[in-house]
Protein backbone atom coordinates (compact mmCIF):
# COMPACT_ATOMS: atom_id res chain seq x y z
CA UNK A 1 0.00 0.00 0.00
CA UNK A 2 1.43 3.18 -0.82
CA UNK A 3 0.87 6.09 0.73
CA UNK A 4 -0.34 9.37 -0.68
CA UNK A 5 0.81 12.69 0.23
CA UNK A 6 -1.89 14.41 2.25
CA UNK A 7 -2.33 18.22 2.37
CA UNK A 8 -5.94 17.83 4.20
CA UNK A 9 -6.77 21.29 6.46
CA UNK A 10 -7.46 18.62 9.51
CA UNK A 11 -7.63 15.76 10.06
CA UNK A 12 -4.20 15.76 9.00
CA UNK A 13 -1.47 13.71 8.39
CA UNK A 14 0.69 12.24 11.03
CA UNK A 15 4.41 10.87 10.84
CA UNK A 16 4.58 7.72 9.70
CA UNK A 17 6.60 6.32 12.64
CA UNK A 18 4.22 7.29 15.02
CA UNK A 19 1.31 5.51 13.07
CA UNK A 20 3.49 2.70 12.95
CA UNK A 21 4.34 2.40 16.46
CA UNK A 22 0.74 3.10 17.38
CA UNK A 23 -0.12 0.27 15.42
CA UNK A 24 1.83 -1.96 17.09
CA UNK A 25 0.60 -1.61 20.59
CA UNK A 26 -2.88 -1.82 19.27
CA UNK A 27 -2.85 -5.80 19.89
CA UNK A 28 -0.69 -5.33 23.55
CA UNK A 29 0.74 -2.38 24.59
CA UNK A 30 4.48 -2.72 25.50
CA UNK A 31 4.44 -5.89 27.40
CA UNK A 32 1.02 -5.47 29.09
CA UNK A 33 -0.88 -8.27 26.67
CA UNK A 34 -4.29 -5.80 26.34
CA UNK A 35 -3.90 -3.61 23.79
CA UNK A 36 -3.83 0.28 24.59
CA UNK A 37 -7.85 0.72 23.43
CA UNK A 38 -8.54 -1.94 25.84
CA UNK A 39 -6.63 -0.47 29.03
CA UNK A 40 -8.89 0.85 31.62
CA UNK A 41 -8.30 5.06 31.59
CA UNK A 42 -7.64 4.34 35.31
CA UNK A 43 -4.82 1.84 35.10
CA UNK A 44 -1.09 2.36 35.55
CA UNK A 45 -0.24 1.76 31.88
CA UNK A 46 -2.87 4.62 31.15
CA UNK A 47 -1.61 6.85 34.09
CA UNK A 48 1.84 6.42 32.64
CA UNK A 49 1.05 7.98 29.18
CA UNK A 50 -1.10 11.24 30.23
CA UNK A 51 1.70 11.99 32.76
CA UNK A 52 3.74 11.82 29.72
CA UNK A 53 1.99 13.69 27.80
CA UNK A 54 1.36 16.66 30.43
CA UNK A 55 5.47 16.85 31.25
CA UNK A 56 6.06 15.99 27.10
CA UNK A 57 3.73 19.81 26.90
CA UNK A 58 5.26 21.32 29.63
CA UNK A 59 8.86 20.93 28.31
CA UNK A 60 8.02 21.71 24.59
CA UNK A 61 5.97 24.94 25.68
CA UNK A 62 8.26 25.78 28.60
CA UNK A 63 5.06 26.16 30.60
CA UNK A 64 4.78 27.86 33.85
CA UNK A 65 3.79 25.98 37.22
CA UNK A 66 0.41 28.09 37.45
CA UNK A 67 -0.81 26.48 33.78
CA UNK A 68 -2.89 23.82 34.19
CA UNK A 69 -2.85 20.83 31.26
CA UNK A 70 -6.33 19.28 30.89
CA UNK A 71 -7.00 17.05 28.22
CA UNK A 72 -10.79 17.16 27.12
CA UNK A 73 -13.06 16.37 24.68
CA UNK A 74 -15.93 17.83 22.46
CA UNK A 75 -13.12 19.60 19.83
CA UNK A 76 -12.39 23.39 19.89
CA UNK A 77 -16.11 24.56 19.52
CA UNK A 78 -17.43 22.59 22.40
CA UNK A 79 -14.11 25.75 24.06
CA UNK A 80 -16.43 28.29 22.06
CA UNK A 81 -19.31 27.69 24.65
CA UNK A 82 -17.53 26.83 27.79
CA UNK A 83 -14.75 29.60 27.87
CA UNK A 84 -17.38 32.08 27.74
CA UNK A 85 -19.65 30.04 30.42
CA UNK A 86 -16.62 29.26 32.98
CA UNK A 87 -14.84 33.04 32.27
CA UNK A 88 -17.69 35.62 32.09
CA UNK A 89 -19.15 36.61 35.08
CA UNK A 90 -22.96 39.07 35.79
CA UNK A 91 -22.40 42.18 33.95
CA UNK A 92 -18.99 41.20 31.82
CA UNK A 93 -18.85 41.60 28.09
CA UNK A 94 -15.82 38.89 26.28
CA UNK A 95 -13.93 40.91 23.91
CA UNK A 96 -12.92 38.66 20.17
CA UNK A 97 -11.16 39.77 17.62
CA UNK A 98 -12.67 38.32 14.47
CA UNK A 99 -9.80 37.04 12.09
CA UNK A 100 -11.87 34.67 10.17
CA UNK A 101 -14.84 31.51 10.03
CA UNK A 102 -13.68 30.15 13.17
CA UNK A 103 -13.51 33.28 14.94
CA UNK A 104 -17.40 34.06 14.05
CA UNK A 105 -17.95 30.45 15.41
CA UNK A 106 -16.16 31.53 18.90
CA UNK A 107 -18.46 34.45 18.79
CA UNK A 108 -21.63 33.29 17.95
CA UNK A 109 -21.35 30.64 20.71
CA UNK A 110 -20.62 33.61 22.79
CA UNK A 111 -23.27 35.53 21.59
CA UNK A 112 -25.70 32.73 23.10
CA UNK A 113 -25.90 33.87 26.88
CA UNK A 114 -23.98 37.12 27.42
CA UNK A 115 -22.58 40.26 25.99
CA UNK A 116 -19.85 40.20 23.05
CA UNK A 117 -18.46 43.42 22.02
CA UNK A 118 -16.18 42.98 18.25
CA UNK A 119 -12.80 44.36 19.26
CA UNK A 120 -11.36 43.95 16.20
CA UNK A 121 -12.00 42.60 12.60
CA UNK A 122 -11.34 41.95 9.15
CA UNK A 123 -14.23 41.09 8.10
CA UNK A 124 -14.30 44.24 5.09
CA UNK A 125 -11.29 42.30 3.51
CA UNK A 126 -12.63 39.17 3.26
CA UNK A 127 -10.34 37.85 5.86
CA UNK A 128 -7.43 38.68 3.59
CA UNK A 129 -5.09 40.26 5.90
CA UNK A 130 -5.13 40.60 9.55
CA UNK A 131 -7.49 42.81 11.86
CA UNK A 132 -6.00 46.05 13.45
CA UNK A 133 -5.34 46.43 16.53
CA UNK A 134 -8.33 45.80 19.36
CA UNK A 135 -9.83 48.31 20.93
CA UNK A 136 -11.33 46.66 24.02
CA UNK A 137 -14.43 46.85 25.98
CA UNK A 138 -14.20 48.45 29.57
CA UNK A 139 -15.43 45.51 31.64
CA UNK A 140 -14.22 42.76 29.82
CA UNK A 141 -13.70 39.27 30.67
CA UNK A 142 -11.25 38.40 28.69
CA UNK A 143 -9.67 38.77 24.79
CA UNK A 144 -10.03 36.29 22.20
CA UNK A 145 -8.36 35.58 18.89
CA UNK A 146 -7.59 32.85 16.57
CA UNK A 147 -3.92 32.44 15.95
CA UNK A 148 -3.77 30.76 13.17
CA UNK A 149 -7.50 31.05 10.30
CA UNK A 150 -7.26 27.50 8.73
CA UNK A 151 -9.83 28.30 6.21
CA UNK A 152 -8.44 32.54 5.55
CA UNK A 153 -5.15 31.08 5.38
CA UNK A 154 -3.89 34.18 7.23
CA UNK A 155 -2.01 33.98 10.87
CA UNK A 156 -0.47 36.28 13.69
CA UNK A 157 3.21 36.71 14.11
CA UNK A 158 2.61 38.08 17.14
CA UNK A 159 -0.08 38.07 19.94
CA UNK A 160 -2.45 41.09 19.95
CA UNK A 161 -1.64 43.82 22.29
CA UNK A 162 -3.75 43.70 25.18
CA UNK A 163 -4.30 45.98 28.46
CA UNK A 164 -2.34 44.16 31.34
CA UNK A 165 -5.36 43.14 33.58
CA UNK A 166 -7.32 41.20 30.08
CA UNK A 167 -7.19 37.64 30.27
CA UNK A 168 -5.41 36.60 26.57
CA UNK A 169 -7.01 33.67 25.45
CA UNK A 170 -6.28 31.84 21.87
CA UNK A 171 -7.62 29.06 19.65
CA UNK A 172 -4.52 27.67 18.80
CA UNK A 173 -6.36 25.08 16.94
CA UNK A 174 -4.27 24.67 13.62
CA UNK A 175 -0.92 26.25 14.73
CA UNK A 176 -0.44 24.44 18.80
CA UNK A 177 2.94 23.30 18.60
CA UNK A 178 4.38 24.75 15.60
CA UNK A 179 5.80 27.79 17.21
CA UNK A 180 6.80 28.93 20.63
CA UNK A 181 3.94 30.26 22.36
CA UNK A 182 4.45 33.23 25.28
CA UNK A 183 2.83 32.06 28.47
CA UNK A 184 3.54 35.66 29.80
CA UNK A 185 1.31 37.16 27.22
CA UNK A 186 -1.54 34.36 27.66
CA UNK A 187 -3.80 32.88 29.85
CA UNK A 188 -5.63 30.31 28.24
CA UNK A 189 -4.90 28.54 24.88
CA UNK A 190 -7.02 25.83 23.37
CA UNK A 191 -6.69 23.61 20.43
CA UNK A 192 -8.47 20.64 18.83
CA UNK A 193 -5.95 17.66 18.53
CA UNK A 194 -6.15 17.10 14.97
CA UNK A 195 -3.78 19.14 12.87
CA UNK A 196 -0.76 19.52 14.64
CA UNK A 197 -1.41 16.92 17.55
CA UNK A 198 -2.48 13.66 16.58
CA UNK A 199 -6.15 11.99 16.45
CA UNK A 200 -9.31 14.11 16.63
CA UNK A 201 -11.33 13.20 20.17
CA UNK A 202 -8.95 15.38 22.22
CA UNK A 203 -9.01 18.88 22.90
CA UNK A 204 -5.50 20.38 24.47
CA UNK A 205 -6.54 23.33 27.10
CA UNK A 206 -3.49 25.13 28.92
CA UNK A 207 -5.39 27.16 31.38
CA UNK A 208 -3.73 29.84 33.90
CA UNK A 209 -4.96 28.48 37.78
CA UNK A 210 -6.51 31.72 38.93
CA UNK A 211 -9.14 31.33 35.98
CA UNK A 212 -10.60 28.06 37.58
CA UNK A 213 -12.15 30.29 40.03
CA UNK A 214 -14.57 32.33 37.88
CA UNK A 215 -17.30 30.14 36.73
CA UNK A 216 -20.50 30.72 38.03
CA UNK A 217 -22.40 27.83 40.50
CA UNK A 218 -25.05 27.65 37.79
CA UNK A 219 -22.74 26.03 35.41
CA UNK A 220 -22.99 22.08 35.42
CA UNK A 221 -19.63 20.20 36.72
CA UNK A 222 -18.42 18.98 33.60
CA UNK A 223 -18.29 22.04 32.03
CA UNK A 224 -15.87 23.40 34.26
CA UNK A 225 -12.60 24.09 33.74
CA UNK A 226 -12.22 23.56 37.41
CA UNK A 227 -13.99 20.18 37.59
CA UNK A 228 -11.23 18.68 34.93
CA UNK A 229 -8.23 20.12 36.48
CA UNK A 230 -8.83 18.58 40.04
CA UNK A 231 -9.71 15.50 38.46
CA UNK A 232 -6.41 15.22 36.47
CA UNK A 233 -8.49 15.32 33.29
CA UNK A 234 -9.73 12.11 34.27
CA UNK A 235 -13.37 13.34 35.60
CA UNK A 236 -15.17 10.72 32.94
CA UNK A 237 -13.34 8.34 30.16
CA UNK A 238 -10.82 10.57 28.67
CA UNK A 239 -10.03 9.96 25.02
CA UNK A 240 -7.53 7.73 25.28
CA UNK A 241 -6.46 7.08 22.07
CA UNK A 242 -5.82 9.96 21.09
CA UNK A 243 -3.77 11.15 23.82
CA UNK A 244 -1.83 8.03 23.51
CA UNK A 245 -0.64 8.99 19.77
CA UNK A 246 -0.76 12.49 20.66
CA UNK A 247 2.15 11.48 23.50
CA UNK A 248 3.71 10.02 20.33
CA UNK A 249 3.33 12.98 18.30
CA UNK A 250 5.05 14.54 21.30
CA UNK A 251 7.44 12.25 21.59
CA UNK A 252 8.30 12.85 17.96
CA UNK A 253 8.41 16.64 17.96
CA UNK A 254 11.44 16.35 20.59
CA UNK A 255 13.11 14.20 18.59
CA UNK A 256 12.63 16.60 15.76
CA UNK A 257 14.76 18.87 18.04
CA UNK A 258 11.66 20.40 19.63
CA UNK A 259 9.24 23.40 18.81
CA UNK A 260 12.23 26.20 17.35
CA UNK A 261 13.32 23.43 15.04
CA UNK A 262 9.95 22.20 13.90
CA UNK A 263 9.09 26.10 13.55
CA UNK A 264 12.05 26.09 11.40
CA UNK A 265 11.14 23.24 9.35
CA UNK A 266 7.61 24.16 8.59
CA UNK A 267 8.78 28.09 7.83
CA UNK A 268 11.36 26.67 5.17
CA UNK A 269 8.31 24.57 3.71
CA UNK A 270 5.85 27.62 3.49
CA UNK A 271 8.71 29.52 2.02
CA UNK A 272 9.24 27.31 -0.33
CA UNK A 273 5.37 27.66 -1.52
CA UNK A 274 4.59 30.88 -1.27
CA UNK A 275 7.91 31.89 -3.40
CA UNK A 276 6.57 29.50 -6.09
CA UNK A 277 3.32 31.08 -6.00
CA UNK A 278 4.86 34.60 -5.84
CA UNK A 279 6.91 34.08 -9.18
CA UNK A 280 4.03 32.15 -11.14
CA UNK A 281 1.65 33.37 -13.26
CA UNK A 282 -0.90 30.48 -13.20
CA UNK A 283 -1.10 30.57 -9.82
CA UNK A 284 -1.79 33.20 -6.82
CA UNK A 285 -2.31 33.36 -3.33
CA UNK A 286 -5.59 35.14 -1.08
CA UNK A 287 -4.36 36.95 1.05
CA UNK A 288 -1.63 39.76 1.65
CA UNK A 289 1.51 38.51 2.27
CA UNK A 290 2.13 40.11 5.50
CA UNK A 291 -0.82 37.92 7.12
CA UNK A 292 0.45 34.74 5.36
CA UNK A 293 -0.28 31.64 7.25
CA UNK A 294 2.66 29.47 7.83
CA UNK A 295 0.36 26.68 8.15
CA UNK A 296 -2.20 26.84 6.02
CA UNK A 297 -1.40 28.03 2.36
CA UNK A 298 -4.40 29.77 0.36
CA UNK A 299 -3.93 30.01 -3.20
CA UNK A 300 -5.48 29.34 -6.95
CA UNK A 301 -5.42 29.34 -10.37
CA UNK A 302 -6.95 31.39 -12.84
CA UNK A 303 -10.41 30.61 -12.29
CA UNK A 304 -12.44 27.34 -10.58
CA UNK A 305 -12.42 25.02 -13.68
CA UNK A 306 -8.26 25.50 -14.12
CA UNK A 307 -8.12 24.75 -9.66
CA UNK A 308 -10.30 21.44 -10.52
CA UNK A 309 -7.29 20.48 -13.99
CA UNK A 310 -5.13 21.45 -10.97
CA UNK A 311 -6.41 19.10 -8.62
CA UNK A 312 -6.78 16.29 -11.01
CA UNK A 313 -2.92 16.56 -11.83
CA UNK A 314 -2.46 16.30 -8.32
CA UNK A 315 -3.85 13.53 -7.88
CA UNK A 316 -2.58 11.93 -10.41
CA UNK A 317 0.43 12.95 -8.95
CA UNK A 318 -0.46 11.01 -5.57
CA UNK A 319 -1.59 14.28 -3.97
CA UNK A 320 -4.39 14.45 -1.29
CA UNK A 321 -5.95 17.45 0.31
CA UNK A 322 -5.82 19.99 -1.67
CA UNK A 323 -9.04 21.39 -2.07
CA UNK A 324 -10.27 24.87 -0.56
CA UNK A 325 -12.50 25.47 1.72
CA UNK A 326 -16.35 25.74 0.26
CA UNK A 327 -16.76 29.36 1.71
CA UNK A 328 -13.51 30.43 0.09
CA UNK A 329 -12.99 27.72 -3.17
CA UNK A 330 -9.73 27.65 -4.52
CA UNK A 331 -6.57 25.58 -2.99
CA UNK A 332 -5.28 25.03 0.20
CA UNK A 333 -2.29 23.06 0.99
CA UNK A 334 -1.59 22.64 4.63
CA UNK A 335 1.75 22.19 6.28
CA UNK A 336 1.37 21.21 9.67
CA UNK A 337 4.29 19.80 11.97
CA UNK A 338 4.05 16.39 9.86
CA UNK A 339 3.97 17.42 6.59
CA UNK A 340 7.40 16.19 4.82
CA UNK A 341 9.83 18.08 2.32
CA UNK A 342 8.85 15.07 -0.34
CA UNK A 343 5.45 16.21 -0.27
CA UNK A 344 6.57 19.94 -0.62
CA UNK A 345 8.51 18.40 -3.62
CA UNK A 346 5.88 16.64 -5.18
CA UNK A 347 3.51 19.91 -5.11
CA UNK A 348 6.20 21.60 -6.56
CA UNK A 349 6.67 19.32 -9.55
CA UNK A 350 2.80 19.38 -10.20
CA UNK A 351 3.00 23.16 -9.87
CA UNK A 352 6.17 23.69 -12.49
CA UNK A 353 4.32 21.17 -14.95
CA UNK A 354 0.67 22.96 -14.75
CA UNK A 355 2.43 26.15 -15.44
CA UNK A 356 4.83 25.05 -18.34
CA UNK A 357 1.28 23.53 -19.61
CA UNK A 358 -0.97 26.74 -18.74
CA UNK A 359 1.52 29.11 -19.56
CA UNK A 360 3.19 27.66 -22.72
N1 LIG B 1 -10.81 26.61 15.40
C1 LIG B 1 -9.99 26.47 14.35
C2 LIG B 1 -8.91 27.49 14.12
C3 LIG B 1 -10.15 25.39 13.47
O1 LIG B 1 -9.33 25.25 12.42
C4 LIG B 1 -11.18 24.45 13.72
C5 LIG B 1 -11.38 23.22 12.86
N2 LIG B 1 -10.94 23.25 11.61
C6 LIG B 1 -12.02 24.66 14.80
C7 LIG B 1 -11.79 25.73 15.64
C8 LIG B 1 -13.15 23.71 15.12
O2 LIG B 1 -12.60 22.57 15.64
P1 LIG B 1 -13.45 21.27 16.06
O3 LIG B 1 -13.92 20.65 14.79
O4 LIG B 1 -12.41 20.46 16.76
O5 LIG B 1 -14.54 21.69 16.95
Amino acid sequence: MTRLFNFSAGPATLPESVLATASQHLLSLDQTGIGVLEHSHRGDAFAEIIERAETRIRRLLDLPQDIEVLFLQGGASLQFAMLPANLRQNGQTADYINSGHWSQKAIQAALHNGKVHVAASAEDSEFRQLPGKPVTSNHTAYLHYTSNNTIAGTQFQLPPNTPHDVPLVCDASSDILSRPIDFSLHDLVYAGAQKNLGPAGLTLVLIRRTLLEKAPDSLPEILRYKTHAQAGSLYHTPPVFSIFVTELVLEWIEEQGGVRTIDEQNQAQAARLYQRIDASEAFSGRVVPAARSVMNVVFSTATPDSDQRFLQNCHDAGIVGLKGHRSVGGLRASLYNAQTHAAVDRLLEVMDAFEAETTG
